[in-house]
């Protein structure tokens, strides 16, 4: 690896996300990259409105391009949203999804890096077939390490909003003490909640032990869910299904953070009157301005990695 470079001087388009993706086009801007931003509602100061906007005004703060094409032109470096694409190829936008077209890719630089969270089939055959380098950065452990913490400050406000008890003394089950299920048990431990991790694996039951843990191994979640009061999943499997959610108390609160579609069994859960809720980007819903600064980041650390 080498040392960090920095962004200073570099041409960057920032496309699609949310209010994360807009910070990060700010940060990177503050650092004197010269930044372009489409697909995204645009952040308070960015210079140059309309036509003609250019990679000018670091100043200023991003330009908002006039068109997808004139913010991708001349790049050298592109930055998709965390949240990735649609499964067609269609980068994530909140104000829906946002396609490159055959313009948007001719107009790309060969020579241009473009990150993005994660990357559909769609989308990695157009880049190979357009002959530009992407990389997918949701997955590294420095992004989803930093992204932990907003991760978990959000679960724990989704159940505070939800909760008429405190977690304070409450008996929460953390299921997986991966990047997330590690930060969020020790936040809840910090809150002096009675943690209870659950995994399938002897290292991670040891590691919970010792931060003081209960551990639970993931084959007795059904007798662990019993005395729950909040249930908050980061395992990306269906662990809460029908046999399980059979024993969770009528009063506990499921928090899913798993990706898309959950481990939780939605439609048992609502049948039998359980309080359970998938909640997706917790880092770009609760916390932007500190999720677009790791963005900025992770953009700066992997340009000096990659370029
Ligand atoms: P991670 O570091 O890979 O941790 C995943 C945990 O789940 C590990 O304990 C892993 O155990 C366990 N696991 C995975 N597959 C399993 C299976 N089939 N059966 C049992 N255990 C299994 O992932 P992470 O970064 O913590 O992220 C966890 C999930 O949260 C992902 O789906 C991620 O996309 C999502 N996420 C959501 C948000 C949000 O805002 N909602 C934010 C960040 C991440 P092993 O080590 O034994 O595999």
């Amino acid at each position: 690896m080498r040392g960090m470079a920095g962004v200073r001087g570099v041409r960057v388009a920032v496309l699609g996300g949310d209010r994360r993706e807009a910070e990060a086009a700010r940060c990177l801007a503050d650092k004197g990259a010269l930044v372009r931003v489409w697909g995204h509602r645009v952040v308070a100061g960015a210079a140059g409105m309309g036509a003609g906007a250019g990679l000018t005004a670091a100043a200023g703060g991003p330009a908002v391009a006039a068109s997808l094409e004139e913010a991708v032109s001349g790049v050298q470096l592109v930055v998709g949203p965390v949240r990735g694409t649609d499964g067609e190829g269609r980068l994530w936008a909140e104000g829906g999804p946002l396609e490159l077209d055959g313009g948007a890719w001719a107009a790309l630089d060969r020579e241009v890096l473009f990150l993005i969270g994660s990357a559909d089939p769609v989308l990695r055959a157009r880049a190979e077939q357009a002959g530009v380098r992407l990389s997918e950065y949701r997955e590294r452990d420095d992004f989803a390490i930093w992204n932990s913490v907003p991760t978990a400050e959000g679960a724990v406000f989704l159940a505070l909003k939800e909760m008429d008890i405190t977690l304070h003394g409450s008996r929460c089950l953390v299921l997986g003490l991966g990047r997330t299920g590690l930060t969020l048990a020790r936040l809840l431990g910090a809150m002096g909640a009675q943690v209870v991790v659950v995994a399938r694996r002897s290292q991670q039951l040891a590691l919970a032990e010792a931060m003081g843990c209960t551990a639970c191994h993931l084959t007795s979640l059904g007798q662990a869910a019993a005395s729950a009061d909040v249930i908050f999943n980061t395992i990306p499997a269906p662990v809460l299904h029908a046999g399980v959610l059979r024993n969770v108390p009528s009063t506990a609160l499921i928090i899913d953070l798993a990706s898309a579609p959950g481990g939780t069994d939605f439609t048992f859960a609502a049948a039998r009157g359980l309080r359970a809720r998938l909640a997706p980007g917790l880092p770009g819903v609760k916390a932007p301005v500190t999720a677009g600064r790791i963005l900025a980041r992770l953009v700066e650390q992997l340009w000096s990695e990659l370029s």
